[in-house]
């Protein structure tokens, strides 16, 4: 039996357009600044598909970019002309920032309530107190394809592979906020495939290619796969070895086409909340 596959491009494209109407009923713009320093290719690339998305939904959005020697000092300066600036509701620093910049000391000089990449202390805090933030946007982004996939979540035993900050560690708070039995799984994690094969859901962070075989899955499984591989081939591919494993899953998301996308329409959405939540003071 082959797995429903989850159209992660029509589901963000879904989300752009409710958060395009969102804003349209606004008597405002809700305004977003991405901070790029340095020149990464792919960071340029994220950026400018952040900005193009964004004023796509009607959000005013810019990117300020600063070279690559940029000091922490000047960043966090830029920062706080941000913070002050009541046009901008969302402020994200693109990742990764350059070697001599303490990325943490940057994420902490984010005001939590412009933080649209969920990434401050006290929205972290706030996620795992199960109190009303901003989370991070491809765990949110995840949340939206388990809903489509009509996962139950409610006891559900929960597999996240993978304990990074802007992944794995918010995408089991929110599991869990969901009811699920969540387990994180990482490097030190000592039978893996036994981990997976008792899981109801996976969701693989891991960056490691086709790490996830299909006879590491339960029949009827949902499998979200967040990872991005790029192979010497050039071919991108995610976590989980697609072909076995769509044998197998009850409903699975592909790379692309899955996660990837939902990304930045859950950054837009994060935007509207912020630009609406500190407006109202709430
Ligand atoms: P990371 O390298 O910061 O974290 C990877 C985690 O996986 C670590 O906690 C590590 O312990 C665990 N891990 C790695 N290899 C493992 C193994 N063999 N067994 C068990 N655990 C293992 O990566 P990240 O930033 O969390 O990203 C993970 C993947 O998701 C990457 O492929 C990245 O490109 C992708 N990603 C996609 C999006 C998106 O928008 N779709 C966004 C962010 C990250």
């Amino acid at each position: 039996m082959s797995a429903r596959i989850i159209d992660g491009k029509a589901v963000a494209a879904a989300l752009r357009a409710r958060v395009a109407e969102r804003v349209a009923a606004l008597s405002f713009r809700p305004g977003l600044v991405v901070v790029l320093v340095g020149n990464n290719p792919a960071s340029a690339v994220y950026v400018r598909s952040k900005d193009r998305a964004a004023n796509a939904t009607g959000i005013t959005a810019r990117t300020i970019r600063l070279p690559s020697e940029t000091s922490e000092k000047a960043l966090i300066t830029q920062i706080g002309r941000l913070n002050a600036d009541p046009t901008v509701d969302g402020i994200l620093v693109q990742l990764p920032l350059p070697p001599l910049v303490a990325a943490q000391a940057v994420i902490e000089a984010v005001d939590p309530d412009k933080d649209v990449d969920g990434f401050h202390p006290l929205n972290v805090g706030r996620l795992a107190t199960g109190h009303p933030g901003l989370v991070p946007c491809t765990p949110a982004g995840v949340m939206k394809l388990l809903a489509e996939a009509n996962a139950s979540l409610d006891g559900v035993r929960a597999l996240v592979l993978g304990r990074s900050t802007i992944v794995g560690r918010p995408m089991a708070a929110l599991l869990l906020a969901a009811n699920a039995t969540v387990t994180t799984a990482h490097t030190h994690t000592r039978d893996l495939a036994a981990e997976c094969r008792r899981a109801d859901v996976i969701v693989a962070a891991a960056g490691r290619p086709e790490l996830v075989r299909g006879d590491w899955i339960a029949p009827g499984a949902t499998v979200i796969d967040v990872g991005m591989n790029r192979l010497s081939d050039g071919r991108l591919v995610g976590d989980v070895a697609f072909a076995e494993a769509v044998e197998v899953a009850g409903t699975i998301t592909p790379v692309p086409g899955g996660v990837g996308p939902m990304t930045i329409a859950c950054l837009l959405e994060n935007t509207v909340t912020a630009a609406l939540r500190r407006r109202s003071g709430s």
